[in-house]
């Protein structure tokens, strides 16, 4: 059996639905299991009227509930019942004034409920024989509100016990991605893109022979093509050069979620569901042998960099432990770091803490932030070990100032901070200096 995922904009209105269909059923003798994510916008739109209710803007909140029920009832006049429950729930919300994680998932579980039961409709319809697998029956998890952890052998054996008989007696199985539930049955999520994650948890306990995570992109790529028009789509990519690059702006696919499928060998697809002949993107446990240096070049707008500057660390010990535990109290990750003998250099992607921050570094030296920076990282494998590569990479960005260098660190990853007014025209000289020619067992030009 293979495991498919539909995301949002896969399953985003009757004729995403049935273009997502054709696919499944195309793929029919492979035994699929689909797992599919709300209707695109539709998680937003349900934790939007959920805040507000809780904010008592109840009106607000209801006219969010309507638009999205038309969207569903269009699809499925049955829904109307899930949006009685949800208006009642948004009801009691704004009477109690005050919106807890628990009720938070349960609101944000009716998109893919609602989208799960549509998708089984619309396969029956289509002629094919579908069945809807409920995930809070089947998917369980702690109760980590907002970011459920599955557990694994629970959820195997309700898979084994539910699902499993369906499929080998040939039927189609569909269930609603990023939605699970406690051993005693409350509703949970699994975190902001869970369905991904859903679907690589069903694929490594039913062993799968492949998960097909199918969205609106191509796959992974040299760069992004509104940046680099002439970007080449990436066929192969190690689990760890995913990573690096979901951190640093290209939001395929957030590899950790797809790990549980990895680790077991199981191979993992990025598609298209609007170009379903394309051959995607394999994500691998291990980088093959690539005669290209860089597998791709990745940017990141609004970067903040801190600096502080002491001379009471010269020679001193203690000095970065007391800086960073400044960020941890803020709960504010730290990116890159750079240190000279008296300052250190760190980016943040978050600012939301900032001000407190900086009151609090104020103490440990003299401090400057410069904003509207970028963070351009480039990709490949062992460029720890590659003479020449900082050559070749600065070379190529000559005219470009640049503000912070990290290299080293990891043998994939080289990045550097410049200008945002510059990170375009940066990447575009590392793009044409590092793939001038490419390997054609990995990338696929643009057709
Ligand atoms: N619908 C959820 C979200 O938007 C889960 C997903 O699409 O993966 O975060
Ligand atoms: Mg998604």
């Amino acid at each position: 059996m293979i495991v498919m995922k539909f995301g949002g904009t896969s399953v985003e209105d009757g004729a995403a639905i049935d273009r997502s269909c054709q696919i499944v059923a195309q793929r029919i003798e492979r035994r699929p299991f689909v797992v599919v994510s709300a209707l695109g916008g539709a998680t937003n739109a349900l934790l939007e009227a959920g805040k507000l209710a809780a904010d008592r803007q109840l009106d607000k909140a209801l006219a969010i509930a309507t638009s999205l029920e038309q969207r569903h009832l269009e699809l499925l006049p049955s829904t109307v019942s899930d949006f009685t429950k949800l208006r009642e729930l948004l009801g009691a919300l704004s009477a109690i004034g005050e919106l807890s994680p628990r009720t938070l998932d349960l609101i944000a579980s009716y998109g893919e409920a609602m989208s799960s039961l549509i998708f089984t409709h619309r396969l029956n319809e289509l002629g094919y024989r579908a069945v809807h697998i409920d995930a809070r029956r089947v998917m369980v998890t702690d109760d980590t509100f907002g970011k459920a952890a599955p557990l694994l052998d629970l959820t195997s054996a309700r898979l084994e016990e539910f699902a499993r008989p369906r499929i080998q007696a040939g039927q189609i199985a569909v269930m609603g991605g990023f939605i699970g539930t406690t051993t005693s049955g409350i509703t949970t999520t699994l975190g902001r893109g869970g369905s991904d994650y859903s679907a690589a948890i069903v694929g490594a306990a039913m062993n799968a022979e492949e998960i097909q995570i199918w969205t609106d992109v191509d796959g992974m790529m040299t760069a992004d093509p509104r940046i680099v028009p002439d970007a080449y789509k990436v066929k192969e990519i190690s689990f760890s050069e995913a990573a690096e690059l979901a951190y640093f702006g290209a939001k395929v696919l957030h590899p950790l979620t797809v790990l549980p499928a990895v680790d077991k060998g199981i191979p993992v697809y990025i598609l298209n569901s609007r170009k379903p002949g394309g051959t995607g993107t394999r994500v691998t446990k291990d980088a093959g042998p690539c005669t290209n240096l860089i597998k791709s070049i990745a940017s990141k707008r609004g970067i903040t960099v801190v600096t502080v500057s002491s001379s009471r660390m010269l020679m001193a010990h203690g000095f970065l432990r007391a800086l960073f535990e400044v960020f941890d109290r803020h709960r504010t990750a730290v990116d890159m770091v750079a240190t000279s003998e008296v300052s250190v250099s760190l980016t943040l992607d978050n600012v939301a803490a900032l001000p407190a921050i900086l009151e609090e570094l104020k103490p440990l030296g003299e401090v400057t932030v410069q904003d509207h920076l970028a963070l351009i990282c480039m990709v490949g494998n062992n460029l720890k070990y590659t003479p020449g590569i900082a050559y070749r990479a600065f070379g190529s960005v000559k005219d470009i100032n640049i503000l912070m260098v990290s290299h080293g660190a990891s043998n994939i990853n080289l990045s550097f901070i410049v200008a945002e007014s510059d990170a375009n025209n940066a990447t575009q000289k590392l793009h044409a200096e590092f793939f001038g020619e490419f390997d054609r067992k990995i990338f696929e030009p643009p057709v």
